[in-house]
């Protein structure tokens, strides 16, 4: 399984519009953050998490030209405003899967209403197939990723994290239920929500983050939904050996 970090800031993106802070300014291609996203790859399967506000932009840069599915953590801006930008790979290779939780249904019915209940000519639409995913309800995309939905909470929002095989992206959250924690067992790599060193309302700060990476005790972590607060090279000593910072443009196997 290949994992491509195409997008690891938060939802202003890093550089923050206007900000002469020190991580704002540097120079270090780490420190250039897109908003969150992964693609997985597996087997010949191709599955996006979340199509970011700035998904064109990071499917030309990862040179994406087939999706089998899209899931959807949530129905945030951050998350899903790259919709519309799937349109090309439709256009080539058709219809695709998307996989949302009910509450991001509402939402997302509601948003992209000229998605879902056409009322007026016109083509280019995105063509998509909806499905409803169930925390703790496992369902295959392929013949070999079995994915398993779990809930996690982001402030007051159902979030769902996604388990593939032995890997799991559980992003935009502050809290953990026991019941997904022990869904969280025995993983080769967890990629988990930190938005900055400091404790946050509805994110995981750095102790909360590195708290519930002692319950779930995955072999590596990659921290991602990142701040300018926290610049690569100055901040990386504050982590754990098996916990690292994820970048824009990191692949892992
Ligand atoms: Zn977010
Ligand atoms: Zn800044």
């Amino acid at each position: 399984m290949k994992i491509t970090f195409l997008g690891t800031g938060t939802s202003t993106g890093v550089p923050s519009i206007g900000c002469g802070c020190e991580t704002c300014l540097s120079d270090d291609p780490r420190d250039k953050r897109l908003r969150v996203s992964i693609l997985v790859e597996h087997g010949g399967t191709k599955i996006l998490v979340d199509t970011s506000i700035d998904f064109r932009q990071q499917a030309l840069r990862a040179k994406i030209d087939r999706l089998d599915a899209v899931l959807i953590t949530h129905c945030h801006v951050d998350h899903v405003f790259g919709l519309d930008d799937i349109r090309p790979l439709n256009f080539r290779h058709g219809a695709m899967g998307i996989y949302a939780n009910e509450i991001a249904w509402t939402d997302l019915r509601r948003i992209f209403q000229y998605i879902f209940k056409p009322t007026h000519f016109g083509g280019g639409l995105p063509q998509l197939v909806p499905h409803t995913v169930v925390d703790g309800a496992p369902f295959m995309i392929g013949d070999e990723i079995e994915i398993t939905p779990l809930e996690v909470i982001h402030g007051k929002l159902p979030v769902i994290a996604y388990r593939f095989n032995n890997f799991a992206y559980a992003t935009d959250l502050n809290y953990i239920s026991d019941e997904t924690i022990a869904g969280l067992q025995d993983l080769d790599v967890l990629i988990l929500d930190c938005v900055r060193i400091k404790t946050h309302n509805t994110h995981l700060g750095l102790n909360e983050a590195l708290d519930y990476i002692g319950q779930i005790n995955p072999k590596r972590t990659y921290l991602t939904h990142l701040n300018h607060d926290i610049m690569y090279s100055r901040d990386s000593r504050l982590l754990p050996d098996n916990v690292e910072f994820a970048y824009d443009g990191l692949v892992i196997e």
